[in-house]
């Protein structure tokens, strides 16, 4: 087994800032089991986050958000990276596009990659589209990840295990196959 745990855009404001979402509550707490149980089985977290620059293309959609070096743009305590965990910067959905997870996850061995975070069926479709592109299995805890609506949630979760082979699992299940 060589995974890795990649958190999406807990930020301020992701989760109740600019682009507050309620129902990410909901995840919170299996984040953190999941970050918890990563960091005592040495599976390595790597949270990447949207650090955006007022010129990002992006922001012609949503506005401006997770801005770079703002309080919006840090992850949220009760998610809090610690030491060891990696933290990388992105500039759009996919947490592949012109970062550096790639060769991280490629130095560190990485086949499957669980992703979590914000929002299912943008940030988290992205990423595992990518993640397929360059053959790593994605791994989705459905109670991991959230959208605006329950249809947008189980619209990406579909998308996912349909183009990706995406294995939709639960937090639990991740857990336990890291004890
Ligand atoms: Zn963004």
């Amino acid at each position: 087994m060589n995974d890795a745990l990649v958190i999406v855009d807990m930020v301020n404001d992701f989760v109740t800032g600019k682009l507050a979402c309620p129902r990410a509550e909901r995840i919170i707490p299996n984040i953190r089991r999941l970050a918890d149980a990563a960091r005592r089985s040495d599976v390595p977290r790597i949270y990447v986050n949207d650090a955006h620059v007022p010129s990002d293309f992006e922001l012609k959609i949503w506005g401006p958000h997770s801005m770079k070096g703002t309080k919006g743009g840090e992850i949220i305590e009760r998610i809090p990276a610690r030491k060891g965990d990696y933290i990388l910067d992105k500039r759009t959905y996919s947490a592949f596009f012109e970062t550096s997870l790639d060769s991280l996850l490629r130095s560190l061995r990485v086949e499957d990659i669980v992703i979590v975070g914000l929002h299912t069926n943008i940030c988290a479709r992205h990423t595992s589209a990518d993640a397929f592109f360059r053959g790593y299995h994605p791994v989705i805890p459905e109670d991991g990840v959230e959208s605006f609506t329950e249809a947008a949630h189980r619209d990406g979760l579909d998308y996912i295990k349909t183009n990706y082979l995406g294995e939709i699992t639960a937090a639990e299940d991740v857990v336990r196959r890291w004890k």
